[in-house]
């Protein structure tokens, strides 16, 4: 019988009975009805049909030679593709039919013929919608084992990437004050073995905790703040901590939002910071060692041209004035002579150091121009100040009375100096000024030594 495709098919019935005249009536009622039915006549057809496709129902007829209904019941509950077949046994009313028999094979039902279509029908739907449920539960239950699966393998895999991590990873979820909405604290979710070990407690002691607030406080209580920032706008922080613990100090961390509170991840920085700080100390070093005169201790010249540029442009701006003072050991190449090179070296030393101490205000600089002249740069000081602080230098280079007995204008060591002051402008270079005070000690040189000409 071909069937309508359109036609709902009410569930596949495999129906065994030796006589073919039963078989066709059954099956054309059940057809008629919308079932779609597979027929056999023997026991073992039944076993094969059922094999190649697996029917929903098997109305089995007990009575058949060969193998009867019984023996191809138990035959189906052995085999592990066929076992959960629901059969239905069908049984002619003079039959000696055994109840507990059938239901000891397996069967779940049974029918007696002659029979109404409608108790078939029944008795065959009540089967098919226990079949459909079970096999939805049997569904709803794979289903959820392999949800189980899968969440277990997630957190098994979650939790291994948290313990084995060589970073500090952790979750923590806002506290907000119920009538505000506003974050009071943090509470931790989860915390690895790495943070851990940072805060030298167990993950116990610190999951759930309300501890971050008072611990920042502490260290660094506008980072709170910033914490609070990346949950409400859910910006991106990133910076370096300093946290002294054990034999780490510096942390570099990463905070992103994560629902109502924020995922920090962290990294022991120590070794890293270390050394970017011991370059930058040897930078600072080498920074120093390049401007300074390794002699004198003072300022070098590189030092002097640096700071000349940069005070010329900015009192061009300014238009305040700069000055410069020129000065140099009279008749200094005798006095090596005389009294020796090393003698020469304590001489321009001590003349350095004392005159550092003259000139004292931060952006003043004494420079050790070359051989024995020095120079002392002074922004913002004018005419009548520099011409001050070349007396003093004078004053205390004679003060320190250092014997000089090859000198024809004294007995003791004097410089001579020359003094320029001016306001800085762009269309005239910096030079010009050492060029003035040059000239002035020229000068002071051809006038006899041993004091100062100021140059305007
Ligand atoms: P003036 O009064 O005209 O300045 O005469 P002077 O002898 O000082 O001038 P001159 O330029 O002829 O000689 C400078 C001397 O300074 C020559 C040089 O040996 C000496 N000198 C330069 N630098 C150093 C130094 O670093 N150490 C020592 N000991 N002497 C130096
Ligand atoms: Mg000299
Ligand atoms: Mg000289």
């Amino acid at each position: 019988m071909k069937l309508d495709p359109n036609k709902e098919n009410k569930g596949n019935i495999l129906l065994v009975d030796d006589i073919p005249a039963n078989l066709h009536l059954l099956s054309d009622l059940l057809i008629n009805l919308g079932y779609t039915v597979r027929s056999v006549t023997s026991g073992r057809m039944a076993l094969k049909t059922a094999k190649v496709k697996r029917p929903e129902v098997i109305l089995l007829d007990i009575k058949m030679p060969e193998m009867d209904g019984y023996q191809v019941c138990q035959a189906l509950k052995l085999d592990e593709d066929l076992c959960q077949i629901p059969v239905i046994f069908i049984s002619a009313l003079d039959d000696v039919f055994d109840k507990v028999k059938a239901f000891n094979f397996g069967g779940v039902d049974y029918i007696t013929k002659p029979f109404q279509i409608e108790e078939v029908v029944a008795r065959l739907d009540n089967q098919l919608t226990i079949q459909r449920q079970q096999h939805l539960l049997q569904k709803e239950i794979n289903h959820r084992r392999d949800t189980e699966e899968a969440l277990y393998q997630s957190r098994a895999l979650l939790s291994s990437v948290l313990n084995s991590s060589l970073d500090g990873i952790a979750a923590l979820q806002a506290v907000r004050n119920p009538e505000t909405g506003n974050i009071e604290d943090f509470r931790y979710l989860v915390v690895n073995p790495v943070i851990a070990k940072v805060f030298q407690r167990s993950r116990e002691e610190m999951i759930g905790k309300l501890v971050l607030k008072r611990f920042l406080t502490k260290i660094q209580p506008e980072l709170f703040d910033n914490f609070i920032e990346v949950v409400e706008t859910g910006k991106v922080l990133e910076q370096d901590f300093y946290y002294p613990s054990r034999n780490s100090f510096w942390y570099h961390f990463v905070a992103v939002k994560l629902g109502d509170g924020f995922a920090i991840t962290t990294r022991d920085i120590t070794v890293r910071k270390q050394m970017e700080l011991a370059l930058q100390d040897a930078n600072h070093k080498l920074e120093q060692l390049v401007n300074i005169d390794s002699l004198t201790q003072v300022a070098n010249r590189r030092c002097f041209d640096t700071r000349l540029e940069a005070e010329w442009q900015r009192l061009a701006r300014e238009k305040q004035p700069l000055s410069l003072i020129l000065f140099d050991v009279d008749k200094f190449k005798p006095y090596n002579d005389y009294y020796g090179h090393l003698a020469g070296d304590d001489c321009l030393i001590r003349i350095a150091q004392i005159v550092q101490e003259v000139v004292c205000r931060p952006a003043d600089l004494l420079a050790r121009y070359g051989g024995e002249e020095f120079t002392v740069l002074l922004p913002n000081t004018d005419t009548e100040e520099v011409i001050k602080i070349a007396q003093t230098i004078q004053k205390v280079i004679r003060e320190q009375v250092i014997p000089h007995a090859k000198s024809d204008i004294t007995n003791i060591v004097t410089v001579s100096l020359g003094i320029a002051s001016l306001i800085p402008s762009m269309e005239v270079q910096p030079y010009t000024l050492i060029a003035y005070a040059d000239k002035a000690l020229y000068d002071a040189k051809q006038q006899g030594r041993d004091r100062y000409v100021y140059n305007c």
